[in-house]
C-alpha cells in the first residue's frame, strides 16, 4: 500500500498572523499615522546624509568586495555596534564578558537570541514575559523559537495614560524563577512611556529577585531622547549591575536603514570563560538559520561608527530626526488644548520616540478612520512622523471631534 505524498494543505487558523494591531490601509488623501517609519515634514523617507557619505566613502574604497561575511558577522561593524550600546568603558568589554553577533535586522536578532535561550540555556523555564501593550512580533517570535507560554506584564495605566509600575513589578514579581522577560530599552512601542531611572531600579531589584532573565529589545536607540548614550541607560544599569542579559539592536530607525535588515545581539555574561562556548552556539544557530549576515548596512554603520567626524555627524541627524517628532508631540498637544479637547494631553509630550499612545478608544479610533480619512491603530497608537506642520491642525481638529 503506498503512502500518501504529505500534503500542504495547511488550516487559516495556524497561519493567521496576531490579531490587533495591523495598520490600516490608506489612500493618499488620507493621514497616515500608522506606520512605524520616519518621514520627513514632507512626508517623504529620509536617507541620512551622514549614511550618504559613508555610502560614497564605501563606492570609491577599491576593498570593498561581495565576498561572504564571517558567520557571527562584520567584526568592525559587532563590536562598534556592541560598545554603542554598552559604552567605551562598560565594565562587561573591560572584562572580556561582552560581545556582539550580527543579526538580521532587530526581528531576525530577537529570534536568534531566542532560539539560543530556549535551546540552549539549561536552566531557563520556557516561559517568556512581553509587556501589555506591546509589540505583538514578541510572542510570535518568541513562541516559534519554542517558549511553550507567552506572559504579559501590564505597562500601561489607561486612567492615568502613564506606565502602571505597580502592575508590572507585581507581575513580574509572580513570575516563576528563571522566566525570560523582553523589556524595551527605550521609546517603548506602541506607548511611548519608559520607565524613570528610579523605576528601572526597581524593576532590577524584582529581576534579581526573581532570578529573571533580561532580553532587552533595542530597536529605538537615539530616538527617545535624541542621544544615544541616555537612550541607553536601562541596558548600561543592568549591566553595571553584575546581569547577564541579552539585548538586540536595530538599525533600522537610528540609521534609517531599514530594508539593509541590520542587527546586533549582545551577550553580557557574568564569565568570559563562557564566551568561547557561547559563540559556538550561537554559531550552530545562524548556521543552521540564514549561515551569514548581509554586509552593506554593516559596512555602512561601522564606517560611520569607527570614524569620529561621522559619528558627530550622525548623532547631529539623530537629533533632527528625534527633534522633529518631539516639535509633532508638542504641536498636537498645544493645538488639543488649544481647543479645549475634553480630557489631559500632557501625556502626549511625556512620551519618547517614534510613537504617540493617544487614549482615544477603538471607537474612536474607528470614527477617525471612517468621517476623517484618519489611520491610526485601534489601539490608539499614532507615529509622530505622519504628522507635519501642514496635517497637525487637521489632525486636533478630527481628535476633538472624536472625543466631544
Ligand atoms: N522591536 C520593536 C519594539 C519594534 O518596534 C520594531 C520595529 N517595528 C522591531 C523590534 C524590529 O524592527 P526591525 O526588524 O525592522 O529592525
Amino acid at each position: 500500500v503506498g503512502g500518501l505524498q504529505p500534503s500542504l494543505l495547511v488550516s487559516e487558523d495556524k497561519q493567521k498572523l496576531p490579531a490587533g494591531n495591523q495598520t490600516v490601509t490608506a489612500s493618499s488623501s488620507w493621514s497616515t499615522l500608522g506606520a512605524g517609519v520616519y518621514r520627513t515634514e514632507e512626508g517623504k523617507p529620509w536617507i541620512l546624509p551622514v549614511v550618504k557619505e559613508a555610502v560614497k566613502l564605501l563606492s570609491a574604497d577599491p576593498a570593498v568586495n561581495f565576498e561572504y561575511v564571517p558567520m557571527l558577522g562584520l567584526e568592525a561593524f559587532t563590536t562598534a555596534a556592541t560598545r554603542l550600546l554598552l559604552g567605551a568603558d562598560s565594565p562587561a568589554l573591560r572584562d572580556g564578558r561582552a560581545f556582539g553577533v550580527q543579526g538580521i535586522a532587530g526581528t531576525g536578532s530577537l529570534r536568534i537570541a531566542a532560539d539560543f535561550l530556549a535551546t540552549v540555556v539549561p536552566n531557563l523555564t520556557k516561559v517568556a514575559y512581553i509587556s501589555r501593550p506591546g509589540w505583538d512580533n514578541h510572542r510570535l517570535l518568541f513562541t516559534r523559537a519554542g517558549f511553550t507560554e507567552i506572559r504579559e506584564y501590564r505597562y500601561w495605566h489607561a486612567a492615568e495614560c502613564a506606565l502602571d509600575i505597580a502592575g508590572m513589578l507585581e507581575d513580574l514579581g509572580g513570575a516563576p524563577e528563571r522566566s525570560v522577560v523582553i523589556f524595551h530599552a527605550c521609546a517603548h512601542n506602541p506607548t511611548g512611556v519608559d520607565p524613570t531611572h528610579d523605576q528601572w531600579r526597581e524593576i532590577l531589584k524584582v529581576v534579581k529577585q526573581r532570578s529573571l532573565f533580561p532580553v532587552f529589545d533595542v530597536a529605538y536607540q537615539g530616538f527617545a531622547s535624541g542621544d544615544p548614550d541616555i537612550d541607553a541607560w536601562p541596558v548600561r544599569l543592568f549591566v553595571s549591575e553584575g546581569v547577564e542579559l541579552l539585548a538586540c539592536q536595530s538599525f533600522a530607525k537610528n540609521f534609517g536603514l531599514y530594508n539593509q535588515r541590520l542587527g546586533n545581539i549582545v551577550i553580557v555574561t557574568a564569565n568570559p570563560e563562557t564566551v568561547h562556548p557561547i559563540r559556538s552556539q550561537l554559531a550552530i544557530i545562524i548556521r543552521g538559520t540564514f549561515t551569514s549576515p548581509p554586509a552593506y548596512g554593516a559596512q555602512i554603520v561601522a564606517r560611520i561608527l569607527s570614524d569620529p567626524q561621522l559619528t558627530v555627524q550622525w548623532k547631529a541627524d539623530l537629533n533632527t530626526m528625534s527633534t522633529r517628532l518631539m516639535e509633532m508631540r508638542q504641536q498636537l498637544r498645544t493645538r488639543l488644548e488649544t481647543k479645549n479637547t475634553p480630557g489631559s494631553w500632557r501625556h502626549l509630550t511625556e512620551q519618547r520616540g517614534m510613537f504617540a499612545f493617544t487614549g482615544l478608544n477603538e471607537r474612536q479610533c474607528e470614527y477617525l478612520k471612517t468621517q476623517w480619512h484618519i489611520a491610526l491603530l485601534k489601539s490608539g497608537r499614532i507615529s509622530l512622523s505622519g504628522l507635519s506642520m501642514q496635517n497637525v491642525e487637521r489632525v486636533s481638529q478630527a481628535f476633538y471631534d472624536a472625543v466631544t
